[in-house]
Formats: structure tokens, C-alpha cells, sequence
């Protein structure tokens, strides 16, 4: 940068200044132009030219622009892209300014505030996030965090202590996806804090300044209006309220250029404890919001169960799918709100279709109290409260436990209602410009406006008539124009015609153009008033705005109560569909299926699906070896169990025939290599989390799905690391499945209490297998693994020249000739078996432990 800058560069600077890691967009004419490296960066991020403008010097300064009536298209992809952008707007009328136009940033858009609808998925919370640790050794350090989502006013906060904060921080994050995360400078320069997938969060570093430590307390007791913390249940959580400070500094107007935070008034404290933990890594493998194998919601868990009527009610079940409940009270009073609108079609059919023409509500007030409303926004806001009295009529009869609660706050709202029906037209246009918002009635100084438009209009109207008759001129005509505005029209022969208070305003081809004092007067009349009104109106309808925003608390507790209702409705809904059941939840030990089934496997597969039992306890059943050829149905076995014990915390019913539930604190996954089918995607936690964290965090009550995990290393290491894990988890006392293709994991049942053999039943026909898909007890002895290459189309020969190599190697491991890869196992296994007799020295037993286990 140069000391000479042009003028135009030296405001540019003024204001990038304040800006430093924000993209600028600078308003020139009909563009926002961006300079320098902020140029390089818009043109990469939006496919643009990127040209450059003469600075000073001779200098060439690099830059690329958006025509700025498209603006919000591009800064929505900007957006997506992760950036942040300040929008410098002129702020004086060019025609008028004295040399260089004012300019001002006006709005600071971020992933986490922004509220447009383009910018925002309706189906998924839009979380800014703020994390402060509590020293300077992040990795030990406890956490404060403070959620906030700008475009429903939900606003939460937590500290994160105990053992591995650094862990529960992460899994925590992992489970918000927030769209920006807000952290000290110092720590946002921390890989394991920094997602490298462009589809993680925004970590936006703040100087130390935005973390007000003395001060946090005081501005959000100013903010909520209230003496105490105590009421919102955090007291006594230092972090938690700094972290909330952080929030609504960086949300302040002065910052964004709106009123972004004064909807976010019913701050609540949550828990990590109250939930159970399913960590980024059992999510995936569980498919719970996103299918493996193309990542889409469809053929997800989410996308089965989602049948949701309205935006805020698709967000909250996905929240509750993604954080089940602990608490068997708490789960039967949604089981029981469940089973309630299950068994009465009509109601819920009702109460469905009423939801399905409800807006979002918790966007609507948001933006009303955001102050960037619409008018249509306003008009969807009032079609949606006019449900109310009938969607709480039909809650409320009949009902008992949480559906009575919702119903109970499910306020009508009917001041609000009958305020927007009395100040809106019944169809409000998109935007305040558009004008003919203000319903008639509403304001009599608008309505003497309109009055005076519309007399005047006619009078004009009337004109031509009126002066034909006058003059006799058949041809007068009156028109407007925008240069010259409202004329009268008479062709050349009729102009000796034409009477003396006409006077010429413009010649034409072929004929002559006339005012007169009277129709001048009455186009002021109209033009004038026409400002006027649109004046009155766009102020009328902020003010109708402001009144909403000020009730956004209100609306946003109906949004809420609303929200709960479209979940357990479509809960009900789905477990109808499908033909769930409702389990039986309870404390105990006990987790036991009958004819349970995977739902999305059920629904989407090929062949007609194999229901199965199960059971798993604190005795014979804990540790369950699961094995069977490939293809056999050995994972999919494992993630139904899991499925339905999260539906069932979840409060939903199951695919199961009956289920009985034991409350399972934490699902784990651990996937092998080679059925990771994700692998190579968004894994940064996995590495840190998966085995380490099974072994250190399981408690009895965990459940753990482990499927083929041991491949992809040699078979010796392989089965040695599978054997070592098995008996570790055997020792917890978590309830495990294990699908394994090593057979002699079956072993372990005859060494270890608790262990039980299954495998999945197939039936041989001559060379050709029959799949059953039943899980049936006891162990297998082989792997079929030729049979399986016939049914992957091998060809014959190499199937053949296969089973005689097999029949081979067979005879000679019988006959201790040079040993198979199968005999060298045995060996290993019976060394191993007689080590677990003598625990304290054994070198291959310290061998087995060192493997692998962290
Ligand atoms: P494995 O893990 O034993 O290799 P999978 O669980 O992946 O086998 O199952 C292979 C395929 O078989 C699945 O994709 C599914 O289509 C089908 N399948 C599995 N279990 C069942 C079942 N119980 N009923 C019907 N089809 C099933
Ligand atoms: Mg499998």
C-alpha cells in the first residue's frame, strides 16, 4: 500500500481496516467491488473475473465485483463457503454528495448470523457457537460454551469439565455442527479445534477483549433484564456466562449492523450428563442423520423417521435423534404422547394437516425481532397464529401427561393475531418497496392519503371525458409520461381547437401536448400523496414489526410447543407407517427384541426382511460374538440393536414385534478398515476417539457395536487385536456385539463368563449358499469364503482350483506339513488360551495387551 492513495482507496482502507479478516464488499455504482487479496479470494470463491484498477502510482489493484442487485445470491455462496463478509454500503445519495460518497458498513454477515432464507437450511439449526477454556492448557482446560441460533432466538449454554474435556468438547461440537465457532485467538489456531472439511464449522478467532471475564456477568444480566442467573441455572457457571457474554458481544449491532441478538431472551442451561452420548463416529457408522454411502438424508435414520410438518419441528427430531434421553421418565412421557396420538388417527391426522400449512415460526420472530421482516414474513406469521385455537382445541381434549403440557403452552397469541389482521392486507406483498401493505382502516391519515389519491385519479380519469365534451375534439387524449408526468393528447388539425387555458408542453410527430393548471395541480395532489403513503406505510409496518419483535419471547415459546407437537406427531405418524412398537423402558439391565428389525435396511432392501431377536444383559449375555460368511447379515444385525435402542430413548417407538429397553448410557462403534465405508471422509475425530475412547469410557451400562474390526492388518495381528479388545470390554462389562469373521473368537465363550456364540444361519444347497438372515445360537466353523466368491460372479475355474488349494491345505494342517496360514492361527490360539491360565508373565499375553489398544 502505497502512501499516495487515490481518495477513493484511502476511505477503502479507513474502513478495511476495522475490518482485517472479513471480506469487504465495497459499494461502487451498481457493484460491490472487493480489492486486493480480498479480490483473489471472491473471484476464487465465486468464479469470477478477477480484474484489477488503476491505485495509485501506476499501481494496479487487484478486483472482482457482484452486481449489487444480486447481491444476496453471492454472498450466500460466500457464505456457504465458510467466508465472512462486511457489506459497505454509499450511506449519502451520490447526486448529492460533496466529492466522495459517505460510505459505512452496514451488516456484517457470518455463517452464524445470518438469517436470510437463502443463506439458511429449514431443516437444520444454524448454531454460532462460542467455546472459552478456563487456562491457558487447552488440553486439560474445562470449557464454557454458549449456543445461539440468531435465526430461531434458541440460546443455551454448558461447561464441559470432569475427565477428557478436550474429548466431551469436540463430541459436543461434532453433535451441534455449528455453522461458526467463536474462540480465543489462541486456541483457534489449534488443529484438533479446527475441522479440515469445508463442510465443518467457521472458527472465527476474537482478540482477548471479547472475553469479558469480570464483566460477562453484568451484561447478560443487563440483557436478560433480570437481578439473578439463578432463575436460568447458571449461577454458578462462570465459563458458561462468559461464553454467553461472548456471544452477544460479537452479536451486538454496533458489530453486525442489526438488533441480532434481542430475541435471544430465554437463555436455558443445559447438561452434557442428561443425555446419552452418541460421539461423530457412532453417528456415522449408525447412518443416523446421513447414509454411508452417498451421504444423503434419505437413507439415513433422520430421513425414515422425519415425517415433520413444519421447519422448527424437523429441527427438534433430528435433536432428539441425535441426543436420546437418559432419564426412563422422561422417555415414557414422550412414549406415552406417542402412543396417544398413534392410536387415534383422526386426531393426529388433524392436528398434521393443520401443522403442515404452520410457517416457521421461531424464523418468522426472529426476524421480526431482528427487524428484517417482510411484509409476506408478516403475513405468513399471521396465517400460522390463526391455527392456533383449533391446534390447541385438538391437543388439549382428551389428553393427558406431555400433550396436555404442550397444549397448556400452546398460548393463542390471538392480541398478536388480531393486531396483524387489523394493520396487514390480506395478501401483504414481498417487500416494504412494493407497498400495499397497510390494511384500510388501520390508520385514518393513511387512509385520507389514499382517499386523495384515488380522487385525484379519477378526476384525471374523468378528464378525457369531460374535455372531449369541452372541446369537441373526438381524439383528446389524456396520458402520462414519466419526464413530463400527466398531458393531454390532441392531434395537429384539432389544434386550433383547443382552448386557452391549455398550455403546450411538448411537440410530437403528429400531434401536441397540453397541461392545464388543474390537472398540473391535481398530479402534484397524487404524486405527493403517493410519497406519503409509501412513507407512512414502510413506517407503519416497521411498527408492526417492532411490536412482533418485542413478543418474539412469546411467539418463540408458542414456536417451541409447536415444534414438540410436529415430533411426537410424526413420532406416531411413522411408528403407524412402519409398524413400530412401543418398548418398555426402564433402569434394568435387560435390553431384549423380539423380531426386531432395521428399519431403513427393512424399507429400502432388495429381499423381504428377516426380523430377529436378541438379548443382552449384565449375566450370560453380555458379550455376544456374532459370526457368518460375508453378506451374511452380521452388520446390519448389529446396527439394529443399536437403532432401536436409540429409538427408543429417543422416545419413539421400534421396529420390533416387542422390546424391552435397560437405559444404555453411551452407543459406541468401531468399524473395520474394510467395511469403513466412509473412510476417507470427514474422519478427523475418529482417530482420536474410537478404540481409546471404548476402552476408557464404556461403563456397564454402554453399548458397544464392533464389527470386523481387525482387518486390514495381517490375520495374526488382526485376530490378536480383536481377541485383546473382546476380553477387555468382556472385563467392563459393557454390553457388547462383536461381528467377526475370525471363528475362533468363538473360543472366547468357553473361557470368558458372559460370552455367548451366534452366527447367522445360511443354508448350503450343493456349492451354492441360501441366505436365511436368522441369528441363531452357537458358533460357525468356517468362513465360506468360496461360496461367496461364486455368488460375486468369480469365474468357475478359479472357484474350482480354489477348493482344491482349500482341500490342499486342509490335509496338510491335519497332517503337520508346512502350515497354512489357518494352522499357524491355531497355534497362536492355543498359546494364547494357555496364557489365560497364567495371567502374570506371559510374553505373548504382554504382547496381545501392547497391541493396538489406544
Ligand atoms: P455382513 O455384515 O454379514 O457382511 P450385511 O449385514 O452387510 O452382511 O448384509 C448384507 C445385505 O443383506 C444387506 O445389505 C441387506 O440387504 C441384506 N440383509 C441383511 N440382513 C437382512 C435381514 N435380516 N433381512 C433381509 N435382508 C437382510
Ligand atoms: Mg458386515
Amino acid at each position: 500500500m502505497s502512501d499516495n492513495l487515490t481518495p477513493l482507496f484511502r476511505q477503502y482502507w479507513e474502513i478495511k481496516k476495522q475490518y482485517p479478516d472479513v471480506l469487504l464488499l465495497f459499494r461502487l455504482g451498481d457493484f460491490y467491488e472487493t480489492f486486493y487479496d480480498d479480490a483473489t479470494v471472491t473471484a476464487q470463491a465465486l468464479d469470477i473475473v478477477l480484474t484489477s484498477r488503476p491505485g495509485a502510482g501506476g499501481e494496479r489493484v487487484p478486483m472482482a465485483g457482484i452486481p449489487f442487485h444480486a447481491a444476496e445470491r453471492y454472498v450466500a455462496r460466500l457464505i456457504a463457503a465458510g467466508h465472512r463478509v462486511a457489506i459497505c454500503d454509499q450511506v449519502e445519495d451520490p447526486r448529492f454528495a460533496k466529492g466522495l460518497v459517505r460510505r459505512k458498513v452496514t451488516r456484517v454477515v457470518t455463517p452464524g448470523t445470518v438469517l436470510e432464507d437463502s443463506m439458511l437450511e429449514a431443516k437444520a439449526n444454524n448454531f454460532l457457537v462460542a467455546a472459552v477454556p478456563s487456562s491457558k492448557e487447552l488440553a486439560d482446560a474445562a470449557w464454557g460454551l454458549a449456543v445461539a441460533d440468531v435465526s430461531t432466538g434458541e440460546f443455551a449454554v454448558t461447561e464441559v469439565h470432569g475427565p477428557s474435556p478436550a474429548l466431551r468438547l469436540l463430541e459436543e461440537l461434532e453433535r451441534l455442527a455449528p455453522r461458526e465457532l467463536l474462540l480465543p485467538e489462541r486456541a483457534a489456531s489449534e488443529p484438533w479445534l479446527t475441522p479440515p472439511t469445508p463442510s465443518g464449522w467457521t472458527v472465527t478467532p476474537l482478540p482477548a477483549e471479547a472475553f469479558p471475564r469480570r464483566s460477562a456477568r453484568e451484561t447478560l444480566l443487563q440483557h436478560l433484564g433480570v437481578q439473578s442467573l439463578r432463575g436460568f441455572g447458571c449461577e454458578e457457571m462462570p465459563l458458561a456466562i462468559e461464553a454467553a457474554a461472548v456471544i452477544l458481544g460479537y452479536l451486538h449491532p454496533d458489530k453486525v449492523g442489526m438488533e441480532a441478538a434481542r430475541h435471544l431472551r430465554s437463555l436455558t442451561t443445559y447438561s452434557l450428563d442428561g443425555f446419552m452420548v452418541l460421539d461423530a463416529t457412532a453417528r456415522r457408522n449408525l447412518e443416523v442423520t446421513q447414509a454411508l454411502w452417498d451421504g444423503g438424508r434419505a437413507r439415513s435414520l433422520l430421513g425414515l423417521i422425519d415425517c415433520t410438518a413444519t421447519p422448527m419441528g424437523a429441527r427438534l427430531l433430528r435433536r432428539w435423534l441425535e441426543r436420546p434421553l437418559l432419564d426412563p421418565v422422561a422417555i415414557n412421557a414422550r412414549l406415552d404422547a406417542v402412543e396417544q396420538l398413534a392410536g387415534d388417527a383422526l386426531r393426529r391426522g388433524d392436528v398434521r394437516e393443520r401443522l403442515q400449512q404452520c410457517a416457521d415460526l421461531e424464523r418468522l420472530a426472529s426476524r421480526a425481532a431482528t427487524g428484517t421482516a417482510t411484509p409476506r414474513d408478516l403475513g405468513a406469521l399471521r396465517r400460522s397464529l390463526a391455527l392456533l385455537p383449533e391446534l390447541r382445541a385438538l391437543v388439549e381434549r382428551g389428553t393427558v401427561g406431555l400433550l396436555q403440557e404442550v397444549a397448556a403452552r400452546l398460548e393463542l397469541l390471538s392480541d398478536l393475531h388480531e393486531h396483524l389482521c387489523r394493520a396487514l392486507v390480506d395478501e401483504p406483498p414481498p417487500l416494504v418497496r412494493d407497498g400495499g401493505i397497510i390494511r384500510p382502516g388501520y390508520s385514518p391519515a393513511l387512509d385520507d392519503l389514499r382517499r386523495a389519491v384515488a380522487e385525484g385519479k379519477e378526476w384525471i380519469a374523468n378528464l378525457e371525458a369531460t374535455e372531449r365534451e369541452r372541446t369537441g375534439i373526438k381524439s383528446l387524449k389524456v396520458g402520462y409520461n414519466a419526464v413530463f408526468g400527466y398531458y393531454i393528447e390532441v392531434t395537429r388539425p384539432n389544434v386550433p381547437l383547443v382552448p386557452a387555458n391549455y398550455h403546450r408542453k411538448q411537440t410530437t410527430a403528429n400531434a401536441e401536448r397540453y397541461i392545464t393548471p388543474e390537472l398540473k395541480e391535481q398530479e402534484a395532489t397524487v404524486t405527493g400523496a403517493e410519497e406519503k403513503i409509501q412513507e407512512m406505510e414502510a413506517h407503519l409496518f416497521a411498527e408492526v414489526r417492532d411490536a412482533m419483535g418485542r413478543e418474539a419471547a412469546r411467539i418463540l415459546a408458542v414456536a417451541t410447543a409447536v415444534a414438540e407437537l410436529d415430533a411426537l406427531a410424526a413420532f406416531a405418524e411413522t411408528s403407524v407407517r412402519l409398524g413400530f412398537c412401543r418398548p418398555v423402558v426402564d433402569d434394568g439391565p435387560v435390553i431384549e427384541l423380539r423380531n426386531g428389525r432395521h428399519p431403513v435396511v427393512e424399507k429400502f432392501g432388495e429381499e423381504p426382511f428377516v426380523p430377529n431377536d436378541g438379548l443382552l444383559d449384565d449375566r450370560d449375555h453380555r458379550l455376544l460374538i456374532i459370526t457368518g460368511p460375508n453378506m451374511a447379515g452380521k452388520s446390519t444385525y448389529l446396527r439394529q440393536v443399536a437403532l432401536i435402542v436409540l429409538l427408543a430413548q429417543a422416545g419413539c417407538f421400534v421396529p420390533a414385534d416387542a422390546a424391552h429397553i435397560g437405559i444404555v448410557d453411551r452407543i459406541f462403534t468401531r468399524v473395520g478398515a474394510h467395511d469403513d465405508l466412509a473412510s476417507g471422509q470427514s474422519t478427523f475425530m475418529v482417530e482420536m476417539t474410537e478404540t481409546a475412547s471404548i476402552l476408557h469410557h464404556a461403563t456397564e451400562r454402554s453399548l458397544v457395536i464392533l464389527d470386523e474390526i481387525g482387518r486390514g492388518t495381517s490375520t495374526y495381528d488382526g485376530l490378536s487385536n480383536a481377541w485383546a479388545e473382546a476380553e477387555h470390554l468382556q472385563q467392563i462389562g459393557c454390553k457388547t456385539l462383536f461381528a467377526t469373521h475370525y471363528h475362533h473368537l468363538n473360543d472366547l465363550a468357553d473361557r470368558l463368563p458372559g460370552v455367548k456364540n451366534y452366527r447367522v444361519a445360511v443354508k448350503e444347497e450343493g456349492h451354492h449358499i441360501v441366505w436365511l438372515r436368522k441369528i441363531v445360537p452357537g458358533g460357525t466353523d468356517r468362513s465360506y469364503g468360496i461360496q461367496v466368491a461364486r455368488l460375486a460372479g468369480l469365474p468357475d475355474e478359479v472357484i474350482a482350483r480354489a477348493r482344491e488349494v482349500l482341500t490342499d491345505l486342509e490335509a496338510q494342517s491335519r497332517n503337520g506339513g508346512v502350515p497354512s496360514s489357518q494352522a499357524r492361527i491355531q497355534e497362536k490360539r492355543e498359546k494364547v488360551q494357555l496364557t489365560l491360565f497364567e495371567p502374570e508373565t506371559d510374553p505373548v499375553r504382554d504382547e496381545l495387551r501392547a497391541l493396538d489398544l489406544t
